[in-house]
Protein backbone atom coordinates (compact mmCIF):
# COMPACT_ATOMS: atom_id res chain seq x y z
CA UNK A 1 0.00 0.00 0.00
CA UNK A 2 2.94 2.66 0.83
CA UNK A 3 5.25 1.59 -1.69
CA UNK A 4 7.57 4.42 -1.08
CA UNK A 5 10.03 3.80 1.36
CA UNK A 6 11.31 6.41 4.30
CA UNK A 7 14.73 7.59 3.42
CA UNK A 8 17.17 8.72 5.80
CA UNK A 9 19.80 11.08 4.47
CA UNK A 10 23.24 12.19 6.43
CA UNK A 11 23.60 16.38 6.22
CA UNK A 12 26.76 18.42 5.97
CA UNK A 13 26.19 19.40 10.03
CA UNK A 14 25.95 15.57 11.07
CA UNK A 15 21.83 15.31 11.20
CA UNK A 16 19.38 13.07 9.71
CA UNK A 17 17.27 14.14 7.26
CA UNK A 18 14.16 12.14 7.36
CA UNK A 19 12.48 12.15 3.59
CA UNK A 20 9.87 10.89 2.19
CA UNK A 21 8.26 11.35 -1.29
CA UNK A 22 11.10 14.26 -1.44
CA UNK A 23 9.45 15.92 1.24
CA UNK A 24 11.30 16.09 5.03
CA UNK A 25 9.66 14.96 8.06
CA UNK A 26 10.60 15.21 11.99
CA UNK A 27 9.52 13.00 14.37
CA UNK A 28 7.23 13.60 17.25
CA UNK A 29 6.32 11.72 20.09
CA UNK A 30 9.48 9.23 20.25
CA UNK A 31 9.72 7.39 16.82
CA UNK A 32 6.19 6.35 15.90
CA UNK A 33 5.01 9.49 14.01
CA UNK A 34 6.57 11.93 11.95
CA UNK A 35 5.21 15.66 10.80
CA UNK A 36 6.48 17.73 7.74
CA UNK A 37 9.22 19.61 8.87
CA UNK A 38 7.00 22.90 7.02
CA UNK A 39 4.43 22.28 9.71
CA UNK A 40 5.34 25.16 11.55
CA UNK A 41 6.51 27.19 9.10
CA UNK A 42 3.78 26.87 6.73
CA UNK A 43 0.71 25.41 8.86
CA UNK A 44 1.45 21.93 6.95
CA UNK A 45 -0.39 18.85 7.85
CA UNK A 46 1.13 16.30 6.31
CA UNK A 47 1.85 13.02 8.13
CA UNK A 48 3.28 9.50 8.69
CA UNK A 49 2.69 7.43 11.08
CA UNK A 50 4.96 4.08 11.40
CA UNK A 51 4.61 0.52 12.95
CA UNK A 52 6.92 -0.89 15.82
CA UNK A 53 9.37 -2.05 12.77
CA UNK A 54 9.89 1.65 10.88
CA UNK A 55 7.12 0.07 8.10
CA UNK A 56 4.49 3.35 6.95
CA UNK A 57 0.77 2.42 8.24
CA UNK A 58 -0.47 5.85 7.66
CA UNK A 59 0.29 8.08 5.52
CA UNK A 60 -1.30 11.71 4.38
CA UNK A 61 0.97 13.51 1.89
CA UNK A 62 -1.08 16.88 0.92
CA UNK A 63 1.47 18.91 1.28
CA UNK A 64 0.51 22.85 0.94
CA UNK A 65 4.32 23.82 -0.33
CA UNK A 66 6.72 22.27 -2.53
CA UNK A 67 9.36 20.19 -1.71
CA UNK A 68 12.47 21.13 -0.38
CA UNK A 69 15.62 21.26 -2.59
CA UNK A 70 19.07 19.71 -1.31
CA UNK A 71 22.31 19.57 -2.96
CA UNK A 72 24.07 16.57 -2.29
CA UNK A 73 28.03 16.82 -1.97
CA UNK A 74 30.65 14.68 -3.56
CA UNK A 75 30.91 13.09 -0.44
CA UNK A 76 26.67 11.66 -0.31
CA UNK A 77 25.71 14.68 2.14
CA UNK A 78 22.96 16.73 1.69
CA UNK A 79 23.01 20.26 2.26
CA UNK A 80 19.32 22.35 2.78
CA UNK A 81 18.69 24.99 -0.53
CA UNK A 82 16.97 27.76 0.55
ZN1 LIG B 1 4.52 19.59 4.05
Amino acid sequence: MFSDKIQFLPTLGGKTIVMYQNYTFSYVNGKRCLRCSRKLTMKCDARLTLDAQGNIVSALTKHNHPPPKFHRTSEGLYIKLQ
